[in-house]
């Protein structure tokens, strides 16, 4: 196939603030990872421009946006989504040339996920609620008391390259649909779908100011100018634990509020009375998913002692028959990682894993096309044994296709394995023993396991981590809390 490119409108790529396109004197490159080619020149917003799209929300919030009802808003809403579909080959071009992933991915995951969460969060906004209680004091008299939800005001939202338009839509969505005015920075990688976005909120009519989108770097840049700006009332961030504490720093003179979904070092545990093969095939999807590049993905996955070297091989041979190529190519599996710094880092792994001693049962370098991919950020899906659970690959997100396969004994032994991690966002169990996986599930120090699958969830669900890995949770009404204001009025009845 051709190197994907971007649809016309977003060459060059503009940020989009106060419901203008707008250009400024600086850009930097949108590059391809497929091929190392530029995609378009992005325009970098400077501080002037993120302070008018922080003051934009602020006059969206406190004018006409701020007097709509639910109704209304989760008909825009659903409007964004219809017109999100309608542009729905734009976005997988947009998402496939910003990532080099696969079209099959970018179709059911991304822009899947881009157009559901829109719908998800208008609906649950109607739905939401909020308590009453009546009050019979000492004296014979009564309080009625209800609590009412107003939006926070401003929101900012910094999002990562990995799952953009997912990402970037998971937190607009729900601060949209309680009332909130959102500024949106979104990773200098993947920039194209934020403004393909923003293209539909302008022609969908939303009020100038609503939805924002500013360009740039973190440090010194558009993130740490918006984390920084008076004007924001919350910030909700997903990416790397040391960026989500830099931001911490940031706001924590104003209190902000904060949603932080971070880093991981997820862990699968294989009983040896799995299902086998489903266990194969979820700990291949769970650690190769994305090229490895889903805060999700199992880098560490552990096995009954009995299974152990047959699972190994499963694993080898499951791995080198995984197809690694273009986006649209037949029963391709995984594309390039998101750039050739990313590489960098991944490939500093499978040398620091070999110091550690670690045996490279498969992988563990780039592959060879003989076109122009090898100039592109591809690396081999790679599985390691034979690491202590001290080593730094063992405690460190390499956020690449890698896994570490363990033996365990017993399911203690396991749990306490599984948890002696500085992370703890997800868990993989695979067990046919009922009783042992829910006695374990509830064990593990995270913020969800899933039990005989991975990644699939119901979005009405709590999301998030513990421990270094997030704060808070996001999902269904957990989004609608973090993103509204709870007032307690009290009623002398
Ligand atoms: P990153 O932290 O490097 O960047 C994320 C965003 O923060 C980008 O938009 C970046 O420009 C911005 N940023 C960087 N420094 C900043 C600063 N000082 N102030 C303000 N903004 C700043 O993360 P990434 O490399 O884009 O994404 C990968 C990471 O995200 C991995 O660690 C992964 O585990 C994590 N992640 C977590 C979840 C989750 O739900 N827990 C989901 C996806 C990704």
């Amino acid at each position: 196939m051709n190197v994907p490119s971007l649809p016309a409108s977003l060459r060059p790529t503009r940020n989009y603030v106060g419901g203008r396109f707008v250009e400024t004197g600086r850009t930097f490159d949108n590059v391809c990872p497929i091929d190392g080619t530029v995609l378009a020149q992005v325009y970098e917003a400077d501080a002037a421009l993120v302070d008018e799209a922080v003051h934009s929300a602020r006059r969206a919030v406190e004018g006409a946006w701020g007097n709509t009802n639910v109704q209304e808003r989760a008909r825009t809403l659903h409007r964004v989504a219809d017109a999100i579909e309608r542009r729905f080959e734009d976005f997988l071009a947009a998402e496939i040339a910003d990532t080099g992933r696969p079209a099959n991915q970018a179709r059911q995951l991304d822009v899947y996920r881009g157009i559901h969460n829109f719908r998800t969060f208008a609906d649950l906004g109607k739905a939401a609620h909020g308590e009453c209680f009546e009050t019979h004091l000492a004296d014979g008299s009564e309080l009625l008391n209800y609590t009412v939800r107003k939006p926070l005001g401003v929101v900012a939202s910094i999002s990562p390259w990995n799952l953009p338009i997912l990402s970037l839509t998971w937190k607009a969505a729900p601060a949209l649909i309680c009332g909130n005015a959102v500024v949106c920075k979104p990773s200098e990688e993947t920039p194209s779908s934020a403004t393909l976005l923003a293209e539909v909120f302008d022609e969908v009519g939303v009020p100038a100011g609503v939805f924002n989108v500013v360009h740039g770097f973190g440090p010194g840049s558009a993130g740490e100018i918006l984390a920084r700006h008076p004007g924001i009332d919350a910030l909700t961030f997903t990416g790397e634990t040391r960026t989500g504490s830099a931001i911490m720093k940031t706001v924590a003179d104003g209190v902000k509020d904060v949603s932080f979904e971070l880093g991981g070092k997820n862990a699968a545990v294989v009983f040896a009375d799995a299902d086998f093969d489903a266990a194969v095939d979820g700990v291949i999807r769970s650690s190769f998913t994305n090229a490895g590049q889903v805060c999700l993905c199992s880098e560490r996955v552990y096995v009954e002692q009995p299974i152990f070297e047959r699972f190994v091989a499963a694993m080898k041979a499951r791995t080198e028959a995984l197809k690694i190529g273009w986006p649209d190519e037949a029963d391709v599996f995984m594309g390039s990682l998101i750039s050739h710094a990313h590489r960098e880092k991944v490939l500093s792994y499978f040398e620091l894993a070999r110091q550690e001693g670690a045996t490279v049962v498969t992988g563990g370098g780039v592959p060879a096309f003989g076109d122009v991919r090898d100039h592109g950020a591809f690396v081999q899906p790679t599985i390691w044994t034979g690491l202590t659970d001290d080593a730094r690959c063992m405690r460190e997100e390499v956020f690449g296709p890698v896994c570490h396969i363990a033996p365990f004994v017993t399911e203690d032994e396991v749990r306490a394995r599984v948890n002696d991690s500085a992370y703890g966002l997800a868990a993989a169990v695979w067990t046919r023993d009922l009783s042992r996986a829910h006695r374990l599930s509830r064990r593990l120090h995270v913020g969800i396991v899933w039990l005989n699958t991975w990644f699939s969830r119901d979005l009405r669900t709590p999301f998030g981590g513990s421990k270094l890995s997030g704060i808070g949770r996001e999902g269904g009404r957990w989004s609608l809390d973090f993103y509204s204001e709870t007032t307690n009025i009290c009623v002398k009845v």
